[in-house]
């Protein structure tokens, strides 16, 4: 059974900053509608959308929005995404790991077009750039581009065919490897958490091989409430964190309202007697 809650916090959400289809004003408002009271925002590698949300005052006076980001990262050469939770996100050295960051997603896209327009597509560069702004292009942003273009029929089907895993879209990136993921987030005061472990396709031996590596580097944290996780790999997961003494977050991974089965706010219950990372969250901005 894949029970999911209306929880109060949610801990991993995407804007418009990274591959996210609503503003942030537009996600404060929909956080409001869901009475959740605190919001993680995780844009993939950036956290501009929190830097534009406290200058511009976009914040809803009942919402706390905290500061994080959604690492891309690479282990035993699979690319992998690391929840940053708290880090200090004005720092100069988390200004210049998103300048690394965008550096990469270019010369990735670059490398994008290159392959897909071989394989026959037609890209407007431009216009796959207006869908991604303010940010650097995605591979959803391709995928979006694709459908717009009437040349895939869905972007899953994008994905399953062109983009994903084992496809010619899987090009190589040069994203950090796992344990200096985890180090730039604790030098950045932040916790690591990693994002989703069910969705890297590994057994649970080496999923636990993955945890083992993440938490030797210091990582903390396990994604463990997720939509559409499995409840026996939760267990596991909850298990594998209560040895390890490590905390346990989750939250929607919400990116689109039009993505019915995925809901702001919604995601299995936090398992009880566990250290929680959203209690981390709270006592940290306090
Ligand atoms: P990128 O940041 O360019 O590596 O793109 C990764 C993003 O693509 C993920 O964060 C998801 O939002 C999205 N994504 C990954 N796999 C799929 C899929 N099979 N169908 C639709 N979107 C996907
Ligand atoms: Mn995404
Ligand atoms: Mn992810
Ligand atoms: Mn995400």
């Amino acid at each position: 059974m894949h029970v999911n809650v209306k929880q109060d916090w949610d801990l991993h959400c995407h804007s418009q900053f990274s591959d996210g289809k609503l503003d942030c004003p537009a996600l404060f408002e929909l956080a409001q509608e869901r009475e959740i009271s605190h919001l993680v925002l995780t844009d993939h590698d950036t956290a501009a959308g929190y830097r534009a949300s406290i200058e511009n005052n976009w914040v809803p006076d009942n919402l706390t929005l905290h500061p994080g980001a959604e690492l891309s990262s690479v282990w035993k050469g699979r690319a992998i995404h690391v929840v940053a939770l708290g880090i200090d996100v004005y720092s100069e050295g988390w200004l210049e790991v998103e300048r690394q960051y965008v550096i990469r997603r270019e010369k990735r896209f670059e490398r994008l077009l290159f392959v897909l327009r071989r394989a026959g597509f037609e890209l407007d560069e431009e216009n796959i750039r207006d869908i991604a702004a303010p940010g650097p292009p995605a591979r959803p942003h391709i995928a979006a581009h694709l459908v717009e273009t009437k040349q895939v029929k869905s972007s899953a089907h994008a994905f399953k065919k062109w983009l994903g895993r084992g496809c010619i879209g899987d090009v190589k990136s040069q994203w950090p490897e796992l344990e200096e993921t985890v180090q730039t987030i604790i030098s950045l005061g932040g916790m690591a958490v990693i994002a989703h472990p069910h969705r890297y396709n590994l057994t649970w031996t080496k999923c636990k091989e993955m945890l083992d590596d993440f938490n030797a580097a210091g990582g903390q944290g396990i994604e463990a409430s997720c939509v559409g996780m499995d409840p026996n790999m939760r267990k596991f997961l909850v298990e594998q964190a209560t040895a390890r003494d490590m905390y346990i977050s989750g939250g929607s991974d919400f990116h689109s309202p039009n993505t019915s089965w995925l809901k702001l706010g919604y995601f299995p219950q936090w398992p009880r007697q566990v250290k929680l990372a959203k209690d981390w969250m709270l006592a940290r901005s306090q």
